[in-house]
């Protein structure tokens, strides 16, 4: 009936309530379980074979050669409710046999330790253009991961499996609102302007920018007055996010409150400062949550922290603020960075991924081949792992040849380029655009 995985932590940190799994870190990597199989099941079942480590989220068209190498024996995919779906991949033409993709909803068990996966559906392609198409639609209720395998009978299908695409559409409205949920003490930025005026400036580039969907308004919350968690936020006080590592540094417990407003609203976290040397703003890649709760927030700091300066932070202008918002912003929906960077790289665990896979996007060889973002921003381990999905947009004091480095890059305008310099930003591009659209649908919120 169903087969019994470890978790790991793309699984763990992305559907559930991280506050529920934080304990159990530690302890996660012990709990193995054995395979439990239905023996009067008809047809036959080809349960993922590997631990389904990478994961596949819709309308992502980075490059994939480690999702291609494991589509047969089993990846994940992130789906929505309600909407449908396209999996496919290059015919090869040496194998005569047909693969069935097998679909498995993967599901937790009590303590987050490992997960069920029990076939809901098998499919068998339709050829178009030398491609296997594969055409479902996701009746779950809530957001889940699915895991595949390619069956031939009894075997996994032993072609390639190139150049792998999953596209989604969703049936949820290209309507959003933005709610900035305002984090204990903060000062006026550096060109004077207040948290209601930063909130105006906000949701005015959003509308200049994200012209491919509708912001219908911003709301400012004070977390101080939130109901049951304010006195953990006093107004007076800055608020250090990732300071203390019993925390959750997202706050996503703030997220999606009060819910008679914001179930169509993304939460912005506004901090004092992040706890991450020169980092400004952090988002998870594709986080797919308007409804509150664990990857509903991307964050943003009234200052940076700079620990080689003397005076170890900086004040950020409204401008800085707004811009790392949408960039933040462009994650959570989905985008990639332009060129990638080492976080990038450790985060997907695919070195094939060096830049968005967009058509209409450049990307920076120079970057690529030069040290500058090859830093992990974050030390990769388990006590640091809610940011091991986090994209750093650094606000960084340059040297002269690093600047001229960042601004000859073909990318240096785009929205979505990793590092924040002296060029301006023009904005996203269309295919970005249109990504962000296309995603933002698939997320559940508002009416039909
Ligand atoms: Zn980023």
């Amino acid at each position: 009936m169903s087969r019994i995985y470890k978790t790991d932590f793309w699984r763990k940190m992305s559907l559930f309530d991280i506050k529920k799994i934080l304990p159990g870190l530690f302890l996660s990597a012990m709990f193995f379980a054995a395979c439990s199989e239905d023996s009067t099941e008809p047809e036959y079942t080809l349960y993922p074979d590997n631990d389904i480590f990478y994961s596949l989220a819709p309308n992502d068209m980075a490059a994939n050669d480690s999702i291609s190498a494991n589509l047969a024996h089993g990846v994940k995919l992130v789906v929505h409710p309600n909407a449908s779906y396209e999996l496919s991949f290059e015919k090869d033409a040496s194998v005569s046999d047909v693969p069935e993709l097998q679909i498995f909803h993967l599901s937790l068990n009590s303590d987050s330790t490992a997960y069920y996966a029990t076939k809901i559906m098998a499919l068998q392609p339709k050829e178009v253009n030398g491609r296997y198409v594969y055409s479902f639609v996701c009746e779950e209720k809530t957001n889940a991961f699915w895991a595949t395998s390619l069956a031939v009978d009894d075997h996994f299908y032993p072609g390639t499996t190139k150049d792998v695409k999953f596209t989604g559409d969703g049936a949820y409205s290209d309507h959003f609102s933005l709610n900035m949920i305002v984090v204990g003490k903060h000062d006026l930025t550096s060109d004077g302007v207040d948290v209601e005026e930063l909130a105006q400036k906000t949701l005015d580039s959003f509308r200049k920018y994200y012209t491919s969907v509708t912001i219908d308004t911003i709301y400012i919350r004070y977390a101080h007055e939130h109901p049951t968690l304010g006195h953990k936020y006093p107004a007076n006080e800055p608020w250090l996010a990732g300071a203390d590592s019993s925390m959750d540094m997202f706050l996503y417990e703030l997220g999606g409150w009060p819910e008679k407003d914001v179930y169509d609203a993304l939460d912005i976290v506004y901090v004092y400062r992040i706890e991450i040397d020169k980092t400004v703003g952090y988002a998870s890649l594709f986080s797919a949550n308007l409804g509150g709760g664990a990857y509903s927030t991307v964050l943003v700091g009234n200052y940076v922290l700079a620990k080689d300066s003397p005076q170890k932070e900086f004040l950020l202008s409204s401008d800085e603020i707004v811009e790392t918002v949408l960039h933040e912003t462009g994650h959570f929906f989905g985008l990639r960075h332009t060129t990638s960077t080492m976080n990038d790289f450790l985060s997907s665990q695919d070195y094939s991924i060096i830049e968005d896979g967009l058509e209409d996007t450049p990307y920076c060889e120079a970057l690529l081949r030069n040290g500058l973002m090859k830093r992990p921003s974050v030390k990769y381990s388990l006590s640091t792992l809610p940011v091991m999905l986090g994209h750093a947009y650094r606000r960084t004091w340059w040297k002269n040849e690093e600047q001229d480095l960042l601004s000859s890059c073909p990318d240096s305008h785009n929205f979505m380029f990793p590092a924040t310099q002296d060029e301006t930003f023009e904005g996203f591009s269309e295919q970005q655009l249109e990504i962000i659209r296309k995603n933002l649908m698939l997320f559940p919120h508002g009416k039909k």
